[in-house]
């Protein structure tokens, strides 16, 4: 039986809200000081975590997403953006990896790999199928040694996770810093970009807008303010491609007005690349 619990602005540590709307029956603010969008009240830590533990990844759904073409085609897309703003390879990190499409075609690039989902089936997919080195838990109970990691990727995982500011230090504190003589650890973070052109014109009908468990909508801005307040100092904004049957060529007039939406941080996602 899950209870709802208030929470302050993650970013401010304050709750000086305006309310947006409202859908299943729960709250979207909008923080009056860093223009955060969240739920608040929102469902309880522990019967969310309950949630991704057991039904996040039926038997029917690893199916689907296992043999969709263009799930394929967005992970590629995913990894050819991080080899080429990061540049060399090393030990990457994937939370909220899944069933591990994207480490799977990581490792086979040669990256050093290993991921982390709560989801047990998702795991067991990862870890038999891929044969991938998964921790089927959470970043606090996986205990990875100091800054160890080249690259850390987290592809539409944070608006799930409801304890951002403890979450985020552990990640900055396993990534690998900046140093004189090596290259700083990428961290790679995708969301809805919740002040997006979709995000604008359908409100509360946006097909990311899923306050149960999508607990915040962030923009470039609340986003990198976010990621500024843990010691992330250098912001690049990537530009994802969304991969669908209708862009291959196509409809060019469509790619050129996604090309604009990204530009002007209007598309529908958000990447950054921070270090
Ligand atoms: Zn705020």
């Amino acid at each position: 039986m899950s209870t709802l619990e208030h929470i302050d602005c993650p970013i401010c540590e304050q709750d000086e809200t305006k309310l947006l709307f409202t859908k299943d029956s729960l709250s979207i603010q909008i923080c009056q000081k860093c223009r955060l969008r969240y739920v608040n009240p929102r469902i309880d830590h522990q019967s969310l975590e309950e949630g991704y533990v057991e039904t996040y990844y039926p038997e029917e759904k690893v199916e689907r997403i296992h043999t969709d073409s263009m799930e394929w085609l967005q992970m590629s897309e995913r990894l050819s953006e991080l080899e080429k703003l990061h540049g060399s390879k090393g030990r990457l990190l994937d939370v909220g990896c899944g069933i591990g499409t994207f480490l799977h075609l990581a490792s086979e690039q040669g990256w050093e790999t290993q991921g982390i989902d709560p989801s047990k089936s998702g795991c067991a997919f990862a870890q038999n199928v891929h044969n991938l080195d998964v921790h089927c838990g959470d970043v606090f109970d996986a205990n990875y040694p100091t800054a160890h990691f080249n690259a850390i990727t987290l592809y539409h995982v944070l608006e799930h996770i409801s304890e951002l500011n403890p979450f985020l230090n552990e990640l900055r504190r396993i990534l690998k810093p900046k140093t004189n003589n090596k290259n700083a650890g990428t961290l790679v973070i995708e969301v809805p970009n919740g002040e997006g052109m979709q995000s604008r014109l359908h409100k509360e009908n946006w097909h990311y807008v899923h306050p149960k468990d999508h607990l915040y909508y962030f923009s470039v801005r609340s986003l990198s303010r976010l990621l500024h307040k843990h010691g992330f100092h250098e912001i690049k904004v990537g530009k994802p491609k969304r991969v669908s049957p209708t862009t291959n060529g196509l409809f060019p007039l469509r790619k050129v007005s996604t090309a604009l939406l990204v530009r002007f941080n209007l598309g529908t996602v958000i990447r950054l690349y921070a270090s």
